[in-house]
């Protein structure tokens, strides 16, 4: 059997039908640029989260920036997020000129560890951007307590979320702005990059309409210089049909992982398994497990037909990009750790069980002749 860590090809086979008129309605009209499509997933997308305004761009990493230039965080300015994370959520904070300031990573969650933000703080601090790593929740009372206390920002990565609930609220509804990308094997995903800003700020709201699109008042007029940012009218239109499939294909992730975990509890692997806060209901953007021996497992797997991945083998203060901050082996320990032993197993909603069970079975010989 062979079980790839990601699958698009049966997504778009069940969806085919139900693609092809809005697709092509989008074709024959024309309007491939900010088009009607746009407008009306932007509505239905932030509604979905439970917030007022949505603003398409053109991948995850330019909401990230974005959102921070329309928090006004700019250059000079520190923002506090993540060292294990995907890079883009640090890029998005050099990328509007301000610096990242790292902080360690909370041992079950894998999220920011809360209790570390404070000692983070400077006078320059200007916000803090936090990531809902894998598709569990961050601890957001205290975040957004932590924030108000000292008059910062708070933007969510919510890349790897869409859907995720936090004490019955979804994710994305606690920040300034949040920031979601549509890049295709996330839980929400277009045919090709793509991204949006949610917020309840109209300030916000209206400096990304600015940003995204050359700082355009009317149609030669700039008052600001903006950027050419913009979700394209076809993936709108093929997001307004995914978004009405998210809630299921979650709960089919949501079913994956609970299997997994039945299985690798029933036969007593001594791997680390993902875990669910009280306060949390996880989405499985991925399902990713700590073990010993990462190198040896994923090349047995492989040889078994399992193809696994690893988010993340490098933290980002070690990232050579990041030389210039400064940052040390040794710095954040946890996530140092973590970068060693994390492994990702396939998931995706269309798994079936029969693949999860031979992928728990490989596991499980591989873990016991180790
Ligand atoms: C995917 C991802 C991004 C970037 O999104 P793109 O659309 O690929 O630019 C940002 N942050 C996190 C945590 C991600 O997983």
């Amino acid at each position: 059997m062979k079980v790839d860590v990601f699958s698009l090809k049966k997504q778009y086979e069940e969806l085919k039908n139900e693609l092809k008129e809005p697709m092509e309605k989008v074709l024959m009209s024309g309007g491939f640029i900010l088009g009607e499509d746009v407008g009306l997933f932007e509505q239905e997308f932030a509604a979905y989260c439970g917030v007022k305004y949505g603003i398409g761009v053109n991948s995850g990493t330019d909401a990230l920036f974005l959102a921070c230039l329309a928090c006004g965080i700019g250059k000079g300015d520190e923002v506090i997020t993540p060292a294990y994370t995907y890079i883009a959520t640090s890029l998005g904070i050099s990328m509007a000129g301000a610096n990242p300031v790292f902080v360690d990573t909370e041992e079950k969650t894998y999220g920011i560890d809360v209790s570390k933000i404070e000692k983070a703080i400077t006078k320059k601090t200007k916000a803090i951007l936090l990531v809902h790593l894998y598709g569990h929740p961050a601890d957001m009372d205290p975040i957004i307590q932590i924030a108000k206390k000292h008059k910062l920002k708070v933007i969510e990565d919510c890349a790897q979320a869409h859907g995720a609930l936090y004490k019955n609220k979804k994710i994305g509804s606690f920040g300034d702005a949040a920031c979601f990308s549509f890049y295709p094997t996330k839980n929400l995903g277009a045919f090709g990059d793509g991204g949006m800003v949610i917020t309840n700020s109209e300030e916000v709201k209206d400096r990304m309409l600015l940003l995204r699109d050359y700082g355009r008042k009317g149609r030669y007029e700039h008052i600001i210089k903006g950027y050419n940012s913009r979700l394209d009218t076809l993936h709108a239109a093929i997001l307004r049909v995914k978004l009405k499939h998210l809630d299921g294909w979650n709960e089919k992730r949501r079913k994956n992982a609970a299997l997994y975990t039945r299985l690798f509890k029933e036969s007593k692997l001594d791997i680390i398994l993902p875990f669910e806060a009280d306060y949390a209901r996880h989405v499985y953007h991925l399902y990713a497990v700590r073990v010993k021996n990462r190198k040896e497992v994923m090349e047995k797997l492989a040889e078994n037909g399992v193809r696994t991945l690893i988010h993340y083998p490098i933290p980002i203060h070690l990232q050579e990009c990041y030389k210039d901050l400064d940052y040390k082996k040794g710095d954040f320990p946890i996530a140092e750790k973590y970068c060693e032993e994390i492994l990702t197993l396939p998931m995706y909603p269309e798994l079936t069980e029969e693949e999860i069970k031979y992928v728990a079975e490989q596991l499980k010989n591989i873990c016991s002749n180790i």
